[in-house]
């Protein structure tokens, strides 16, 4: 097998083994239990070849960092704003925003993405359990 498509199966596999929707960085120190010579530069290629194919996909949070998700069945995406979190939402309801999107603007629409940002159980929680709260 060639030196480049073992790289990209492994970040393929390190990111298709979570479900926690990890960061390039986070990938790499992964990747690197694999292939100890594998460079952050690599990890970014090959997460963006592994989308241009389809294969994942990427979004960004309002804290600036992009999430990388094997899952690329239509869902979405909570954030918890405390923790930063992120969690996958299937929502029903939603398949007819690409064609109402579509009569309202008078373009075509492929796609959409939707982010929904507050805090998650574990985070209102220990909120709870704090003192004076
Ligand atoms: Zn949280
Ligand atoms: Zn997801």
């Amino acid at each position: 097998m060639k030196k480049y498509s073992r790289q990209r199966e492994t970040v393929l596999e390190v990111l298709q083994s979570v479900k926690t929707h990890p960061t390039a960085s986070w990938i790499y120190d992964r990747a690197r239990l694999e292939i100890p010579n594998i460079s952050l530069g690599t990890v970014y290629r090959n997460l963006s070849e592994l989308r241009k194919f389809g294969y994942i996909i990427s979004f960004k949070t309002d804290d600036g960092n992009e999430h990388f998700d094997a899952t690329t069945d239509k869902h979405y995406h909570f954030c918890c704003t405390e923790c930063g979190k992120v969690i996958d939402l299937i929502l029903e309801g939603t398949e007819e925003l690409d064609s109402k999107a579509q009569k309202i603007l008078d373009c075509e629409v492929n796609n959409h993405q939707l982010l929904f940002y507050g805090r998650c159980k574990l985070c209102m929680n220990s909120a709870k359990l704090k003192p004076n709260n």
